[in-house]
């Protein structure tokens, strides 16, 4: 016996046992019991909702010799004539038969006689994937059809029918079917199939059917052989949920503006194998369950996902900007699209990811508004804080009162002011009047530290130059945004006659040690005449008093008083 999908299987065969849908089912029933029937009809509704099982019990409740309050009764002999393959009862997907010639062939065929009941019955499913042409046809039937004549024209997409053809139907909505009804159906066919379940399995399940009965089904076809017992772990697991996570993760770092943990994050996730493509459409799915998350009321019903994914969505979106989220999704969109264009797809990503996670990488207005709105955030946060200074500024020096902002990028001594667009505009001073000194965020670099001996001093100087020189070299010679912003982030020390780059983050050593952005670094160096370079991964930064034994700590070699 072949194999039957459960939604075959448990097709309903009868009125009262269909999932819903009760609006439509009355008023056919009263037609057939009031003996008046139409000669055509449109079904429109979301797929999986019952259309071509209402209009298979219709086509055989017409002709049923004794219908049982409206359903075919299933005995008598025309009930027994019209299974498989009769005459009357024809199913035509106008998916796949969308030509002028098949309805010209209709409209032939209609003419003759029903073979064993009193009517044939025509189902034409996807009836809107019919071209102009066989539309024509079709209607010139619907005009004049034979008395022994039904039309049942089923559609996922009623306003793509002609209004000729809507105008000679009866229109008949389906609805999508509530999760509670969707959980009764599945607990009987469960039942009636010996299969044991969990509870919290099936309105996963349900959910994720999103008021379709037969998507419903097919995923419950698919947890049901996955193990022994259909528990909530199996459907998470069917439903893909180690992807929902990591997907969330990386989602969420980006709107957190995370940028070491959103490329960290990538990096896993790509070299677990999941192509570029198939990341950029999860994080873009992810993104539009945010907003949706963020915007509508009903969103819990709107996504239909298992309680803990929609709890998931439902935190980050609390805790984003909704500029944010339309930004990060703009972006990847436009990644998406322009990927089939580029080289290297995967450097592609990665650079949408900073533009997303790291707004101060991108003067665009979108970003420059959200790194205001991230600003008056933190404002709002100091003025909140008892312990932070009086939250309105004194007249006299209007800056004093904005706290040093502690994760302040390292600045590049500059030799010529070329930073002309704004990827370190975050620091005030440059642009600035004047504003009483302050100190620099302790511990920012070992740059900073009490004067080290003169030799030390010099060389750090060198050290701190070529990079400044490296950094504008860079700019002007890459076209990649990524290692520009990766290499700013980096500490410039000689040890040697080696330039060592020392990051904390393993995402960034991991990417710079990557054969093509090594590349593009050996090149820049060399026009800046260092020959010799290396980057290397370092600890925790430094603060306080534990500065010192850190910067002894990463650099051994280096002989470092204090005087
Ligand atoms: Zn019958």
């Amino acid at each position: 016996m072949p194999h039957l999908s459960l939604y075959r299987k448990f097709r309903p065969d009868t009125f009262d046992k269909m999932v819903r849908q009760e609006h439509v089912v009355r008023i056919l029933k009263n037609q057939i019991a009031e003996n008046a029937v139409g000669h055509a009809y449109l079904f429109t509704g979301p797929r999986g909702t019952g259309k071509t099982s209402v209009a298979r019990i219709f086509a055989r409740a017409v002709n049923c010799l004794d219908p049982k309050d409206g359903s075919p009764c299933g005995k008598c002999a025309v009930c027994r004539a019209l299974g498989e393959g009769s005459l009357d009862i024809s199913e035509i997907d106008a998916a796949s038969n969308n030509g002028v010639g098949e309805m010209r062939e209709l409209r032939e065929k209609v003419q003759y006689p029903p073979v064993t009941g009193r009517y044939k019955v025509y189902i034409i499913d996807e009836v809107h994937m019919l071209t102009d042409a066989a539309f024509n046809a079709l209607l010139k039937t619907l005009e004049e059809p034979p008395a022994h004549v039904i039309f049942i024209l089923a559609t996922t997409e009623p306003q793509k029918i002609p209004a000729t053809i809507l105008s000679r139907c009866m229109r008949l909505d389906f609805r999508l079917i509530p999760e509670e009804d969707l959980v009764k159906h599945l607990r009987s066919i469960l039942e009636e199939i010996g299969k044991p379940y969990e509870e919290a399995a099936l309105s996963a399940i349900a959910r994720a059917g999103a008021g379709s009965d037969r998507d419903m089904l097919s995923i419950a076809e698919a947890c049901i052989v996955y193990s022994e017992t259909l528990t909530y772990d199996t459907v998470c697991a069917v439903l893909g949920a180690a992807d929902f996570r990591e997907t969330a993760d990386l989602v969420r770092a980006m709107l957190a503006s995370d940028l070491s943990a959103s490329l960290s994050v990538c990096e896993r996730i790509l070299t677990e194998g999941k192509s570029v493509g198939v990341l950029l459409k999860d994080c873009l799915e992810f993104l539009s369950r945010i907003s949706i998350a963020k915007t509508c009321k009903n969103a819990e019903q709107l996504l239909s996902l298992p309680r803990e994914m929609f709890d998931t969505v439902r935190t980050i979106a609390d805790g984003a900007d909704g500029r944010a989220i339309l930004r990060a999704t703009e972006i990847l969109i436009k990644t998406e699209s322009e990927l089939r264009y580029v080289s290297s797809p995967r450097i592609s990503l990665e650079t949408a990811i900073v533009r997303i996670a790291y707004p101060e990488s991108d003067s665009a207005p979108d970003a420059l508004l959200l790194r205001l709105k991230n600003l008056e955030d933190r404002l709002a946060r100091t003025a909140q804080s008892p312990s932070a200074p009086a939250p309105l500024p004194a007249p006299a020096a209007p800056k004093a009162a904005v706290p040093a902002e502690p994760e302040a990028k390292y600045e590049f001594p500059e030799e010529e002011p070329v930073f002309e667009e704004a990827y370190f505009s975050d620091e005030p001073s440059r642009a600035d009047p004047p504003v009483p000194a302050k100190p620099k965020a302790e511990a920012q670099t070992p740059f900073t530290q009490p004067a080290p001996a003169a030799r030390e001093a010099a060389e750090e100087m060198t050290a701190e130059v070529a990079f400044g020189k490296f950094m504008r070299a860079l700019r002007k010679t890459s076209k990649s945004g990524v290692l520009f912003t990766m290499c700013s982030d980096l500490l410039a020390v000689f040890e040697g006659g080696t330039l060592a780059l020392y990051t904390e983050s393993e995402t960034i050593y991991a990417a710079l040690r990557r054969e093509d952005h090594a590349k593009v670094m050996t090149e820049v160096f060399a026009q800046i005449g260092i020959s010799s370079f290396e980057v290397r991964k370092r600890g925790r930064p430094a603060t306080g008093n534990g500065a010192l034994e850190e910067l002894k700590e990463n650099f051994k070699d280096y002989p470092i008083e204090i005087k």
